[in-house]
């Protein structure tokens, strides 16, 4: 393999080269020793993306409602890169069926990047991986990131809420799966689609939102966005323009209520923390290495230590400024 090549790299990144883009994110799920003066060499770069978040039950329509966006956002001459995450899966880098469907209608579109990570395994998971690929995405010139994720656990959810606005999609005939939907997803959603408004049943999610909503609203003083619901047929693209509108107008909002930055903040923080946090493990293993761990554990063993002094000796053993 021919030696990296950082600076050259981002600079075919930022020309829209799809192989350079792909190359970084790859750098980022590999943690690569290099990915510091990645991140140095991008940094200056970023700011301008929009960051939307999709999540929802299995089968609801992500995938499919995802494309529709794309289409739409593309009409509206935005560049988008869409990043699908399966937490559960161990393929990455666009292996996923999803994505070889969504390639063929947009493949050919060079406005358009879309990658699939998965990152079962690795240290610090998809809080390590997605801020850092949202980073390159947004550095490359991608005016929208699109985040999709597979269903709605716990992992996912920490994922979405890395966006600037957050999109919960739940659909009639969902059975178990919008019951779980709307217990967690609440808080969490900027802005809720109803998906398959074709099927019966469409309009009883809508009303059960709705009073979902209006419930909510009396618990939360102060806060003034209301959420929108948006229907669509996904399949047939019924209810893009809305759903841009929508998520447009959240974004004003955002912006208008000074929430944009904090949004940006948090995101920031959660890369932050993941990238100090794997440093840290890696120093413990380090040290784990070294013995120090071990020695440590037979003293408590032998009862010379409690466990929280041993915790003590392990974080004092760390060396500063690495
Ligand atoms: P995901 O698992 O949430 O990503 O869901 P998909 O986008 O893969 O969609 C699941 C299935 O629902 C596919 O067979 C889609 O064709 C279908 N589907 C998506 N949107 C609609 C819709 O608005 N109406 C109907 N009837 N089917 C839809």
């Amino acid at each position: 393999m021919p030696p990296l090549n950082v600076s050259e790299l981002v600079a075919r990144a930022r020309e829209g080269q799809p192989r350079a883009v792909a190359k970084l994110i790859s750098l980022v799920e590999d943690a690569h020793p290099r990915l510091r003066e990645v991140a140095a060499a991008l940094t200056p770069y970023t700011g301008n993306a929009r960051v939307i978040g999709l999540t929802g039950p299995p089968g609801v329509g992500k995938s499919t409602s995802t494309s529709m966006l794309l289409s739409a956002l593309r009409k509206d001459g935005k560049r988008v890169g869409v990043l699908a995450i399966d937490p559960s899966s161990p393929f990455s880098g666009g292996a996923l069926l999803g994505d070889r469907i969504r390639m063929t209608e947009h493949a050919t579109d060079p406005g358009v990047y879309i990658r699939s990570m998965a990152t079962r395994g690795h240290l610090g998971g998809l809080s390590w991986a997605t801020p850092q690929a949202v980073r390159v995405l947004d550095a490359a010139g991608f005016d929208v990131v699109l985040i999709e994720t597979v269903g709605v656990g716990q992992s996912e959810v920490d994922v979405v809420r890395l966006a600037d606005t957050t999109v919960v999609l739940l659909a009639p005939g969902m059975g178990d799966g919008i019951q779980a939907a709307k217990a967690g997803v609440l808080e969490i959603a900027d802005a809720f689609v109803v998906n398959k408004s074709d099927r019966d049943g469409a309009e009883v999610v809508v009303r059960d939102l709705k009073q979902m909503i209006s419930f909510a609203r009396r618990e939360i003083r102060g806060e003034s966005w209301r959420q929108p619901i948006v229907q669509t047929v996904a399949s047939r693209g019924e209810g893009a323009g809305e759903l841009v509108s929508a998520l447009n107008e959240h974004h004003d909002w955002l912006a208008a209520h000074g929430e944009l930055a904090g949004r940006r903040e948090h995101r920031a923080a959660s890369e932050v923390e993941a990238i100090a946090l794997r440093r840290l493990r890696a120093q413990l293993e380090d040290l784990h290495g070294g013995g120090h761990l071990s020695g440590l554990a037979r003293r408590v063993v032998d009862r010379e230590l409690d466990p929280y002094g041993a915790a003590d000796a392990l974080l004092d053993a760390l060396r500063p400024g690495q």
